[in-house]
């Protein structure tokens, strides 16, 4: 049997999926689109299960309702489970009302029945089954009450199912009239579909001024425009079941309520929130991080050395450890060693997440974020991203209006990454005095670039005004181990697979350009490479903001494309400097390659650095996000060359007041 999962976002439909089928799941992504495809078989049964995307709707208004209704329709599953949160059901049952129009069994999943008494609700399931005319099993996906019951039922498989009219007799007299020519299956639906006018299927019956005729006659009934009574409709039939069947008792004060009075409280509210930040970053990034970081980072090196004595002693030539060694294991470690880093990040998300403390906080700085064009779920990744740009880039997966969560993927680069803070470390501290206004100073720069860019990319590329709102606010809730487990592994699983075989590729392929010079002779000095050579070639694009031609400061922007922390070992390796490169800017002072450099076109390079393309991996995160090569490289264009611009503008203006 094939079986769809459908329900709210936040109703527990990855919980109750990851439950009944262990682990024998599929991942992919819906044709088309880039919205996740999760299937597997449930345990000890042959019916497949079906994740489809969290909606509130089957209107064909964003990708996840497109692809929920696309699939109910012309894949026609032999019985839907609609998993809904019981102690919000008023808000649950409209989907509801929408799925009970199809030909398809369905059988209601009432999710979270554990917090029901808590919340002083009592819900009468029996006759909930009789009003919608469909099956009702309570269960807690997350305590695993009732699973068994609601495999027996999807079993039983005899599961009648009656047509209820939900509509006024007026509505439903048309609907009567639409139905009679139809010859599909799905009347009921298709029948609502075409007087709604919904694009898709306004060719699929009547003569058009028939139907005309029967829509003017509803609206003028109304006095309201068709998709807006039907609408009604259903709310008003849900406010009635709802009535009917659930009980609300006396509630008592709620620890949701008084935590609220804490965190979203006028002043306290932004205190907690960057105190909150700054563990997390103490955690993360800054010493526990750095501790994992130096400690993978060892294992890696000794891993390289082991291999490296291993094929010296088979006898294998110099070019193949080195693409060995160099190359890639060099290259494959760099990520390895951001993971122990990422995976803490990870944890410290999801338990913002699944405590509900995340939606909270998005939804303070919503109404700021709507100024331009972005809604309070942009915050968390420009959060994460000042961490690492690619599990900032994943977590834009929550926004649900395409075009804002495009804009969101395209800019949560900006947001300067802690590999990026070497770079902008070092220059500053040779060149300036004040190195921390100069810090200070460039993060202000990219609120100020991301607060324009958002606005122009709102108004002439991903247009739009931000409509995800962000209504009702979770309950807080303690986090679940397994929940939060496997969350964070399917994350690092994901970052590690992609992020492993870009950045592999990549620096298999920056090895070759080091390597070898244009006859592709091996073991050449790194001025005759070809890398040089393209350095050379492209140095005048540099020319602008650095002031001179310098093919040194070329290549080691190249190389940050494969990871931002390679522009400082980049340019002291190309300095004659193949030891262990340290920070230290006397190294650097010593070597000269900072003579290329005055304090304004060191500032314009580190700008260039710090807003164009972001890494390869962050690349590869924003080509998922995307789903389209075509959109990436407008991505990347976009960035480099607003980096480009302001570099050249900075050391321009600067130069001539230097001038004065
Ligand atoms: P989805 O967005 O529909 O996939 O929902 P999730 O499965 O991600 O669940 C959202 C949150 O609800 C998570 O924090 C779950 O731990 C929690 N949750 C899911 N099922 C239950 C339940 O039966 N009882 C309670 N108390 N919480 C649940
Ligand atoms: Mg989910």
């Amino acid at each position: 049997m094939k079986i769809a999962l459908i329900g709210n976002q936040n109703s527990g439909k990855t919980t109750l999926f990851n439950l009944l089928t262990g682990s024998n799941q599929k991942i992919g992504n819906w044709p088309g689109v880039t919205v996740e495809k999760k299937s597997g078989y449930i345990k000890n049964t042959e019916h497949e299960l079906i994740d489809l995307p969290g909606i509130y709707s089957l209107s064909p208004y964003t990708s996840e309702e497109k692809v929920s209704r696309n699939f109910l329709l012309e894949e026609k599953p032999d019985l839907v489970i609609n998993i809904i949160d019981a102690t919000s059901i008023e808000r649950s049952l409209y989907l509801t009302t929408q799925l009970m129009e199809l030909d398809t069994k369905i059988v209601v999943a009432l999710n979270m029945c554990d917090l029901l008494e808590k919340k002083g609700l009592s819900i009468d399931e029996n006759l909930l089954s009789k009003q919608l005319g469909v099956g009702v099993v309570k269960i807690s996906a997350l305590k695993k009450k009732g699973i068994d019951e609601l495999i027996n039922t999807i079993n039983k498989g005899s599961l009648t199912k009656k047509t209820k009219q939900i509509y006024e007799p007026i509505v439903e007299e048309s609907l009567e009239e639409i139905i009679k020519t139809l010859k599909t299956d799905n009347k009921r639906f298709i029948a609502v579909k075409v007087l709604e006018q919904d694009e898709d299927f306004t060719d699929k019956s009547l003569k058009t001024n028939k139907i005309e005729k029967l829509i003017k006659k509803v609206e003028d009934n109304y006095d309201s425009d068709v998709e807006q009574i039907i609408a009604n409709q259903r709310y008003n039939f849900v406010v009635k079941v709802k009535e009917k069947c659930v009980v609300q008792k006396q509630k008592p004060a709620s620890v949701t309520d008084k935590l609220d009075k804490v965190f979203l409280n006028k002043w306290l509210a932004i205190p907690i929130f960057v105190a909150i930040m700054a563990l997390v970053y103490y955690l993360s990034v800054g010493v526990v991080g750095t501790y994992t970081v130096d400690l993978v980072d060892s294992g890696v090196t000794w891993f390289s050395d082991t291999v490296n004595a291993w094929l010296t002693n088979l006898g294998a030539s110099d070019w193949a450890i080195s693409l060995l060694c160099d190359g890639m294991i060099a290259g494959v470690g760099a990520v390895l060693t951001f993971v122990p880093q990422l995976i803490i990040l990870f944890i410290c998300i999801v338990l913002l997440e699944t405590t509900g403390y995340m939606s909270r906080i998005s939804f303070f700085f919503d109404r700021l974020f709507r100024k331009f064009g972005l809604s309070g779920k942009s915050l968390i990744p420009f959060i994460v991203g000042s961490g690492c740009a690619v599990p900032a880039i994943m977590t834009t997966r929550t926004i649900e209006d395409e075009n804002e969560k495009n804009a969101t993927v395209m800019l949560t680069p900006f947001i300067p990454c802690s590999a990026k803070l070497p770079i902008i470390a070092l220059f500053a501290n040779y060149f300036f005095t004040n190195s921390w206004i100069v810090t200070v100073s460039l993060y202000l720069l990219s609120i100020v670039i991301i607060i324009i860019s958002a606005i122009l990319l709102r108004k002439f590329v991903y247009k739009g005004k931000s409509n995800t709102f962000i209504s009702e606010l979770p309950e807080y809730k303690l986090p679940s181990f397994r929940y939060i487990a496997r969350d964070v592994w399917e994350k690092t699983w994901s970052f590690m697979k992609r992020a492993g075989t870009v950045i592999l590729l990549c620096s298999i392929a920056i090895w070759v350009l080091v390597s070898f010079d244009w006859t592709f002779t091996y073991g050449v000095d790194v001025e005759k490479s070809i890398l040089a050579g393209i350095g050379n070639a492209l140095a005048w694009i540099f020319y602008p903001m650095v002031g001179s031609y310098n093919w040194a400061v070329t290549v080691s922007a190249i190389q940050g494309l494969v990871a931002k922390e390679q522009v400082i070992s980049s340019m002291a390796v190309i300095a004659g400097l193949a030891e262990e490169v340290t920070e230290g800017a006397l190294i650097f002072s010593q070597t000269g390659i900072f003579g290329f450099f005055n304090p304004v076109s060191a500032y314009a390079f580190m700008v260039f650095n710090l807003f164009s393309a972001p890494c390869f991996g962050a690349i590869g995160a924003m080509h998922r996000e995307f789903g389209s090569a075509k959109k990436t490289w407008f991505a990347v264009l976009f960035q480099t060359g607003i980096a480009w611009a302001l570099a050249c503008l900075i050391n321009g203006v600067g130069s001539l007041i230097m001038l004065l």
